[in-house]
């Protein structure tokens, strides 16, 4: 059976999961989220003190990362156990940054990422996934907003926190992020000629949903 497969690929902080998850719903399509499985290996790599690349390729093949989803939901789990909701943390978000950049990693989390394309209709989000994973994905989307934007927005989500960061320190972040993901030298993040350019920084979250619906429906007709 020909599944069908939406690539969705932009820099941290640009909405990707929420948009891809609430798009995905609608559709009835699965939504899997790449940046959660980076995540999963950033936080094996911190419990098992080997976030280096020397100490963590050889150990790469033995991780076990599974995907699992309940009531259309993405759980990921490390080794069996359902990490979910331990790998948003700053500490994690970084320590995931560091493990995308080691070739044995993305290596390890291809194979699976390539074989949940094949086996269902998906809508993928990544920074690599119009690229390198599903280069013939049906539709190609970039979804950005600039930097400022994308920290306001987070910045808003945690101020009601007693420990949010100060604004400064959340978009220093994001650069910082944008950074690693556009300059490491293994799948950095661009967009891929054939992906449509979604700016998202004068939009709303209902207004991008509709968009990138239209433009799936569009490409399937
Ligand atoms: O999207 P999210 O912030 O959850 O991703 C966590 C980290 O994983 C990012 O810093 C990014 O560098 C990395 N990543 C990646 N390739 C993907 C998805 C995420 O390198 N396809």
């Amino acid at each position: 059976m020909k599944t069908i497969n939406i690539a969705i690929d932009g820099p941290s902080g640009a909405g990707k999961s929420s948009i891809s998850r609430a798009v995905a719903a609608d559709l009835g399509f699965i939504h899997v989220d790449t940046g959660a499985m980076y995540r999963a290996v950033g936080l094996y790599a911190i419990r098992h003190d080997c976030l280096s690349p020397e100490k963590l390729a050889p150990v790469v093949e033995d991780i076990a990362i599974d995907l699992k989803f309940i009531g259309g939901a993405q759980r990921v789990l490390l080794d069996g156990e359902d990490v979910s909701d331990h790998i948003r943390t700053p500490e994690v978000s970084m320590a995931a940054s560091v493990v995308s950049a080691i070739p044995e990693v993305r290596a390890h989390l291809l194979d699976l990422q390539k074989k949940m394309a094949a086996e269902n209709n998906i809508l993928m989000d990544g920074r690599d996934i119009g690229s390198v994973i599903l280069p013939h994905a049906d539709l190609k989307i970039f979804l950005t907003a600039s930097a400022e934007e994308r920290a306001s927005r987070r910045y808003l989500e945690l101020r009601e926190k007693p420990d949010c960061p100060p604004y400064e320190e959340i978009l220093k972040d994001i650069q910082q992020r944008d950074y690693n993901d556009t300059h490491r030298e293994i799948a950095p993040l661009r967009q891929a000629e054939d992906a449509v350019l979604v700016d998202t920084s004068n939009m709303g979250f209902h207004e991008v949903v509709d968009h990138i619906k239209a433009l799936i429906q569009e490409k399937l007709d």
